[in-house]
């Protein structure tokens, strides 16, 4: 199994460890010439959205990434990532906003913390995982999921709530994180989304 690792700006690094030590083979998207190559899998990085959206634009990869995710390339996405698949961004009054995928039915709220408050750490359940923790870093959470499908017929699903928030969403073969499964021991998320790579693999193949 091949993932492409968006590397063109935050913390990419982290989740190639985390991927390779469960034994998929990862490379970097840095350019247009690196979605020539195959892969099964998007991974989506924390970081900082409105420079990650910025740079897919000026280099070209912007609406070839985004016709793969429609067509049901399975994704993971955390943070920064999780507001590039967002349908909707809800910002305060100057605060920019990055053009988005918009293949997720979601409206995610940017730097929904505050900006001192913004890191914190917790445990909490994700629904088809258990209980697992989760690394905040001036975190979006999730203001609604729409309930129409995607692209894909996809309804989106809520996966984890924190206080009262909603931090982890999935549609179809879109998962999206408002925190950093990355940065924690624990592997069951990551596990949890190979799981349905790999029966994406086997229904395309
Ligand atoms: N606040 C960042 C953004 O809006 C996301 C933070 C993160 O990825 N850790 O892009």
């Amino acid at each position: 199994m091949t993932a492409a690792v968006l590397a063109l700006q935050g913390a990419f690094a982290e989740h190639e460890q985390v991927f390779r030590r469960l034994g998929v083979d990862c490379f970097e998207l840095r350019g247009p010439a690196d979605l020539d190559r195959p892969f099964d899998a998007l991974i989506l990085p924390g970081g900082e959205s409105t420079v990650q959206s910025k740079l897919l634009r000026e280099l070209g990869m912007f609406g070839r990434l985004q016709a793969m995710i429609r067509e049901g390339l399975p994704v993971f996405a955390t943070c920064a990532g999780m507001i590039l698949l967002a349908g909707q961004i809800e910002a305060d009054p100057g605060d920019k906003v990055p053009e988005t995928f918009g293949t997720l039915p979601m409206t995610v709220r940017r730097n929904a913390y505050g900006r001192q408050l913004g890191s914190f750490r917790t445990r909490a359940e994700v629904k088809g995982v258990g209980e697992v923790p989760m690394t905040f870093i001036r975190a979006p959470y999730v203001v609604s999921v729409g309930e129409t499908p995607s692209n894909t017929g996809d309804i989106p699903e809520i996966l984890a709530v924190v206080d009262g928030r909603i931090a982890a969403v999935r549609c179809g073969n879109q998962y999206a994180f408002a925190f950093h499964p990355e940065l924690d021991e624990d592997r069951r998320l990551q596990e949890y989304f190979l799981e349905s790579v790999a029966a994406h693999i086997a229904r395309t193949a």
